[in-house]
């Protein structure tokens, strides 16, 4: 079956980015394939013409040996604040585009390559992608989605035959990224930082009607100007500006909710689409601590896990100033017009976070005193390094049976202290919907760092000796129902024994 391809971003034209064809790799083999996600997104290789088992075709497809019908490669221009330093030229060094698809309810989605060759944007770098972090990315986006946030995914891991080479060489691989898009804060930058305002406003138009042609909708009823991709009104970019900031809320606060800590929220990893993008150093939190850092390159700790909604603030004040130009060419006007979306995302944000955490210990209408009640739970959580993700499932756990909050014991209970009997006379009420809440937004696994790397290093060494993954398969089937007890869940609910204390995760991906 011909997959139904466009090249849209392409089609922008030559300042958006390189075309460029993936470089081939010796022995392209599957290793992961997401068949779920294959299917959400109608994608159907038909191998009956091609005299080669699917595995095989799949295989030269998603390391872009081999081009689906239609498809035109490119690598995308962006720049970034890395670490709050500007860098105007980055770019996918390592990444090309294959182009997009629509999915049955009309959907636009990427299908990106990662690891399969260099580009003009890959400066020193090789192009490449190693095995590890290619699984790594993998499983950690399954969990993510499956843990209800908002993210980009992947299709296919591939493996190249040929070494990588970081410290050691390393099996290469390539990593099959699926995303609504891949624009980020920093494609803005990009054009905001060479004064080219007309791939500006050509870039929002394009951001506009791939991410919210709700808003074209409106806007074509006022102004004929929307549908020419080179003028844009005011009032447009001002309701694009607030649609953006509206999806980074749930996707910093779902972050929260489990316990994720991205590691390297870059202005060129903040996709506008309000999807978790580039898993380089993630990691998850343990004991609660706001502080909590993994990656070894974070030595001033910018992204600690409580910084992140404060580092997305930053993030979108950011691109809001690559909007000046598009708002008035005054640029004090222009700022007045952009300052009161962004106090109001500072107040969405708090409003949100609020909410989220009352949801977390049963609470569906936070009232005067719920905020007080929380914050006491996470000093008591920080001050004796309690795990977040048990300490949460023990307080559902407390409301089964008989629903009466009484089922915590041991430690935990003389740790609380006070704090649980005031928390079971706020939701005395309402028992059964507290309990219903916190089964659905408190996740009973999570893709535990020691867990994670313990996989990554069986399935590898399992990999290269008799291609045995079913470790790795284990995990994915636990990890994809994160609500719910398996027979095997509890196998990767434990806290890692030293509490990582040595963990640390990189970049160099
Ligand atoms: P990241 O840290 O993954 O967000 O990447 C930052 C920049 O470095 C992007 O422009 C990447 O395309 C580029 N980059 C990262 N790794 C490589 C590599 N192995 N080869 C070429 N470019 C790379
Ligand atoms: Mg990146």
């Amino acid at each position: 079956m011909p997959i139904n391809l466009s090249n849209s971003y392409r089609d922008l034209g030559e300042s958006f980015s390189q075309q460029i064809l993936p470089d081939p790799v010796a022995q392209p083999s599957l290793l992961l394939w997401n068949e779920a996600l294959a299917q959400t997104l109608g994608l159907t290789f038909d191998s009956t013409d091609n005299k080669e088992n699917d595995a095989d075709l799949l295989a030269q497809y998603f390391s872009g040996n081999r081009l689906m019908e239609d498809s035109k490669p490119i690598a995308q221009a962006y720049s970034g604040h890395q670490f709050g330093q500007f860098n105007p030229q980055l770019g996918d060094g390592r990444a090309h585009l294959l182009g997009d698809i629509a999915d049955e309810q009309g959907q636009r989605w990427d299908i990106q390559l990662k690891g399969s060759g260099v580009s003009q944007f890959s400066r020193s770098g090789d192009g490449r992608c190693a095995l590890g972090p290619a699984l790594r990315e993998y499983i950690m986006s399954e969990a993510m989605f499956a843990l209800g946030v908002p993210t980009t995914r992947c299709l296919a891991v591939v493996t190249t035959g040929q070494s990588v080479y970081r410290d050691r060489p390393f099996a290469g691989a390539i990593v099959t990224r699926v995303a609504t898009s891949h624009i980020r804060v920093g494609t803005f930058q990009y054009f905001a930082a060479r004064g080219d305002t007309e791939s500006l406003k050509k870039l929002t138009n394009y951001s506009i009607k791939r991410h919210f042609p709700e808003l074209l909708a409106e806007s074509a009823v006022e102004s004929s100007k929307a549908t020419d991709d080179n003028e844009i009104s005011s009032e447009q970019v001002l309701n694009f500006f607030s649609a953006v900031l509206s999806k980074q809320i749930p996707l910093v606060l779902s972050w929260l909710r489990v316990g994720f800590i991205h590691g390297v929220m870059n202005t060129d990893n903040t996709a506008i689409s309000g999807e978790t993008i580039d898993y380089g150093p993630c990691a998850m939190m343990n004991a609660y601590h706001w502080e909590t850092v993994f990656s070894s390159i974070d030595r001033n700790s910018r992204y600690a896990f409580g910084k992140q909604i404060s580092i997305m603030q930053w993030n979108m004040t950011r691109l809001a100033e690559t909007l000046l130009p598009l708002i008035d060419s005054d640029e004090d006007a222009a700022v007045a017009q952009l300052q009161p979306l962004l106090s109001q995302f500072h107040q969405d944000f708090e409003e949100n976070y609020l909410k989220m955490m009352a949801v977390k210990i049963g609470i569906d209408e936070p009232e005067q005193g719920d905020g007080k009640l929380i914050s006491e739970l996470i000093a008591i959580m920080q001050k004796n390094s309690l795990d977040y993700t048990k300490t949460f499932t023990a307080l559902t756990d407390a409301l089964t049976d008989s629903l009466n909050g009484n089922a915590i014991e041991g430690p935990l209970l003389n740790l609380l202290g006070e704090w649980l009997p005031r928390w079971q006379i706020r939701i005395a009420g309402f028992k059964a919907a507290a309990h219903e809440l916190m089964v659905s937004n408190n996740p009973v696994v999570i893709p535990r760092n020691h867990d994670v790397e313990a996989i990554l290093a069986t399935s590898q060494a399992s990999y290269q000796e008799k291609g045995d993954l079913t470790a790795l398969y284990e995990f994915l089937a636990v990890l994809r129902q994160p609500y719910t007890v398996l027979d095997n869940t509890k196998n990767y609910q434990n806290s890692p024994a030293d509490g990582d204390e040595n963990y640390h995760t990189f970049c160099g991906t």
